[in-house]
């Protein structure tokens, strides 16, 4: 029996019998532990933030896939947070969070937060759930956003056959999210004349503008064709912007009514906006009774009060690896809950780290938690440098909460190190 001081004792009354289980005198009486190093390596196509801690502790966060510039955004943090104790999170964050934006600038600020929670729950011997508020369930959901087959045209039967072949993926999921309208550039440029304006090039989403009636009801007819193949086995959910005018968002979604649609996601605004536009999303909820989905681009708990408190959507899908970490996802999912809004996190650039930092969220997220949108390791060979997922990693649409410390994945290093590029050689030493 350890000798336990008042402070300890007034913790194991507080009922935090699962961190006592794991021996919480000896982390509380435990020396404190310092930041001594903040880095950034680009692995394969995803930054990868790594903690160095003076106790031999690294903790690893990673931020979405396509962003090798942001390697110095992550460095610029390192002289904000080199001394402070990484176990006091929300004391850290409060030195870099007001230095973050909306998508992609909040990247950095939420893959160093999620790379301290990595740290806390090493040191705590307890993996992060526990510090995130305890598992309410022990399998996620994970929808798919990420699992996709080569089109072989863009008509309504091109879309209903690869459907079919989500439907069929090995992965079993229970809720799979399609592109369509301007949120897939292809659809939209699959008929002539699709919307009032000329296709522009580039990232990310650029099109917008009313559509013709021809090009709506392409749309509607693809969505139609999908939803044949899905019946009620399997959910279908539709990311679909932004760009839509506020009418032909409405007309759009009550066609869809009897279809059952899981949400529409980012019909307004979205990818790469800067603002949450509360006021027009809420015109568009109150018309239809389809779900009204956004949010994986905006930054900080702040920035969804509007979304939130207005009941601009049904639904929000932040991004923990955009929104500032964990712990601030699992407020806007708290805060989202007490307004009867649900939410399905963001995720599928978000690459294996963030797959384990996403399974020890959602384990944590209350009861208006749908699912959240499954990461692929990318290139295939990030399977091999990283250990500690369950194999397979899905099993019909869920992944079972795992119990090791921190997120509870690995690094092999000797791989991984094979893996790095000239300038991030010493990214492990
Ligand atoms: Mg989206």
């Amino acid at each position: 029996m350890p000798n336990w001081t008042r402070r300890e004792t007034i913790a194991s009354l507080s009922g935090l019998t699962a961190v006592m289980s794991f021996g919480v005198a000896k982390v509380l009486g435990r020396t404190p532990i310092k930041i001594t190093d903040l880095k950034c390596a680009i692995i394969g196509r995803n930054p990868v933030v790594r903690i160095v801690t003076d106790q031999g502790i690294s903790g690893y966060g990673q931020a979405e896939s396509a962003k090798p510039y942001l390697k110095p955004m992550v460095l610029f943090y390192k002289d904000y947070i080199v001394g402070e104790d990484p176990t006091d999170v929300a004391r850290v964050m409060l030195k870099i969070r007001r230095l973050g934006a909306f998508k992609p600038w909040g990247s950095a600020v939420s893959a160093i937060e999620i790379a301290l929670w990595d740290i806390a729950g090493q040191v705590a011997g307890v993996p992060v759930y526990k510090l995130l508020g305890g598992k309410i369930r022990d399998r996620v959901r994970a929808y798919n956003g990420a699992v996709r087959f080569p089109m072989t045209g863009q008509t309504p039967q091109d879309y209903a056959e690869n459907m079919q072949k989500m439907k069929e993926a090995k992965e079993g999921f229970t809720l799979i999210k399609q592109a369509v309208g301007f949120h897939n550039p292809a659809m939209m440029r699959g008929i002539p004349d699709a919307w009032y304006d000329e296709p522009r090039t580039g990232a990310s989403h650029p099109d917008r503008g009313l559509m013709t009636e021809r090009g709506l009801e392409y749309v509607i007819s693809c969505v139609q064709a999908m939803k044949k193949v899905l019946g009620d086995e399997i959910g279908l959910a539709l990311d679909c912007g932004p760009g839509w005018t506020v009418k032909d968002a409405i007309t759009f979604a009550r066609a869809l009514e009897p279809l059952h649609i899981a949400w529409l996601e980012d019909i307004i605004t979205g990818d790469y906006t800067p603002y949450p536009n509360a006021e027009v999303f809420r015109e568009v909820t109150q018309s239809t009774s389809v779900a009204i989905h956004t949010g994986e681009q905006i930054y900080l708990r702040e920035n969804f009060k509007d979304l939130i408190e207005k009941q601009a959507v049904n639904v929000v899908g932040p991004d923990p690896e955009d929104v500032g970490g964990l712990a601030e996802m699992k407020w806007i999912a708290e805060y989202a809950d007490l307004h009867g809004i649900l939410i399905a996190p963001h995720g599928v650039f978000d690459g294996l780290i963030g797959l384990a930092a996403h399974v020890q969220l959602a384990a944590a997220l209350p009861q208006n938690y749908i699912g959240f949108e499954y990461p692929l390791g990318q290139p295939e060979w990030w399977y091999q440098i990283v250990d500690g997922l369950p194999d397979p990693i899905m099993k019909k649409g869920f992944i079972d909460v795992w119990d090791k410390p921190g997120l509870g994945v690995t690094f092999n290093i000797p791989a991984a190190k094979a893996r790095l590029t000239d300038a991030d050689r010493h990214f492990f030493d």
